[in-house]
Formats: structure tokens, C-alpha cells, sequence
């Protein structure tokens, strides 16, 4: 998958694409990301990306003229299936969102700073849409595109081995994981779960299914009330 992230701190992403999972996928070449810096993309001696707001108030707004001509030359040159501002008025980034853009295979990525950007950017069309990744102000886009970046990545066949599977994750069948625990069997007087000791699978996976269907039930009511339980995940829910 391929991600062009359009920003005036490009030097934000090197180190957290440098490790773990995500720095060898990037090794490999499953995941490819570039930066493009948007002050390439003025024409003036201070490279200015932001100027005051019509209208007066605290706060600059950045100008629309870079961010179109960063954003023309990224579809000229880089062929993206889709560009996504970040923003904490967009669509609330998910994991079906996440299965979305992986399944596009290249997205760019533009981050906001200041007060955000001139809304001409939205109205003229110039991005196909807006993403938050929460309902909470960053100071940037940069931290919220990293986040969009390493969990599209994670979908990406080949980055994430069998023993940290996506199938087993958060939200990948509409459910919270199950609780998870490792040696010693024993912690300050608090045992492991015996049935994950017994070594029959079928009940472990049962035991697994209801801590998730409960803890869904009881964190996430509102994602217990999107799911179609079947019989087995009711009877899994009786006391
Ligand atoms: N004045 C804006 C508002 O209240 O909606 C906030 C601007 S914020 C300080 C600067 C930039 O950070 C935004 O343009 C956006 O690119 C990014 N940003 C901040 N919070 C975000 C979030 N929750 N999700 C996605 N991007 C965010």
C-alpha cells in the first residue's frame, strides 16, 4: 500500500516508520510512504503556507494555493486512489474505514496545521473527503495521519504475522478482543483462567467468544447494537 502525506513536517515520520511492525513492512516494501513538503509548493523568499483569517479571530489559516498545488502534483506524479484531509470535522476513522483505504491500495494523506486549512480546499473539491481520527483537537495532522498509516498497514496481507493475526484484533468482526494473559500462571494471587489451561480448544474458543461478546456488551453497547448475534452468541450471553 501506498501513502503520500502531504505536510510541512515531513521529519515527523521517520523514526515511527522506522520500527516495529510498520518499519519492516516499510523495509519490504509492502508499505511505501513519502512526504511531499507543502512549502515546496509557495512562491514567495519565507515559503509562507499561512496567512490571517478573513473575518479576524486568533489563529492562521492555511492557504489554499500551496495546498492545491501540492494536491495536483501528487495525482499528476503519484497516481493516488483517493486524498484525505484530516481534520476533526471528517468522517470518524474506523476500522471498516481502515479496510476501505487499504482496499484503494494508495491514498494521500494531507495534514492541517494552525487553525486549519481555507475551507476553498473542501468546496472546490480539491479533497475527496474529510477524516478525524477522534473527538479531540491535535495540533496537527501528522499524528492522526501516522495513526491512519500503521492501521490500513496492519491490513495489508504480509505485514502482520499469524501470531499477532487480524482476524483476533478490536473491531475486526465488530467485536472487542478477548483478554489475553501470559506466564507466570500465577501473578500476586491473581491466576490465569483455568479453561486456557486445559488445552481443549473448543472450549477455549468458546470461553474466548463470550469475554468478547461480554466485554463488547458492556464497554460498547453501541457496537453490541450494530451486530446480528447468532444463536450461539446468545446462548454465549446467558448468564
Ligand atoms: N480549528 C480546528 C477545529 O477546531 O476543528 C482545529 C485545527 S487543529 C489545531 C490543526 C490541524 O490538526 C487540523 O487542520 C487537522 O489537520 C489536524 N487535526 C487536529 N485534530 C484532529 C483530529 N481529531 N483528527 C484529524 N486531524 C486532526
Amino acid at each position: 500500500m501506498r501513502f503520500v502525506v502531504v505536510t510541512i513536517f515531513p521529519e515527523f515520520f521517520p523514526s515511527p516508520l522506522a520500527v516495529g511492525l510498520l518499519g519492516k513492512a516499510v523495509e519490504s516494501g509492502l508499505v511505501q510512504v513519502e512526504t511531499v513538503q507543502l512549502r515546496d509548493f509557495t512562491h514567495d523568499r519565507h515559503q509562507t503556507v499561512d496567512d490571517t483569517s478573513f473575518g479576524g479571530g486568533p489563529g492562521m489559516v492555511m492557504r489554499v494555493e500551496p495546498l492545491v498545488d501540492a494536491l495536483e502534483h501528487v495525482r499528476a506524479s503519484h497516481k493516488v486512489a483517493r486524498t484525505v484531509l484530516l481534520s476533526p470535522r471528517g468522517r470518524r476513522f474506523d476500522q471498516a474505514c481502515a479496510r476501505e483505504y487499504a482496499g484503494h491500495g494508495s491514498i494521500c494523506l494531507v495534514c492541517g496545521r494552525y487553525e486549519g486549512v481555507d475551507e476553498r480546499l473542501i468546496e472546490g473539491g480539491f479533497v475527496d473527503e474529510e477524516l478525524s481520527i477522534g473527538d479531540y483537537v491535535l495540533n496537527g495532522g501528522e499524528v492522526a495521519a501516522l495513526a491512519v498509516i500503521e492501521c490500513c498497514s496492519r491490513l495489508v496481507p504480509g505485514v502482520v504475522g499469524k501470531e499477532e493475526s487480524v482476524v483476533q484484533d478490536s473491531f475486526f468482526d465488530g467485536l472487542l478482543d478477548h483478554p489475553h494473559y501470559t506466564r507466570p500462571r500465577e501473578f500476586r494471587g491473581l491466576a490465569v483462567p483455568e479453561v486456557l489451561l486445559s488445552g481443549n480448544h473448543a472450549e477455549i474458543d468458546r470461553w474466548r467468544r463470550r469475554q468478547s461478546l461480554l466485554a463488547t456488551a458492556a464497554r460498547r453497547p453501541d457496537l453490541m447494537a450494530r451486530l446480528t448475534l447468532s444463536e450461539d452468541d446468545l446462548r454465549l450471553l446467558q448468564p
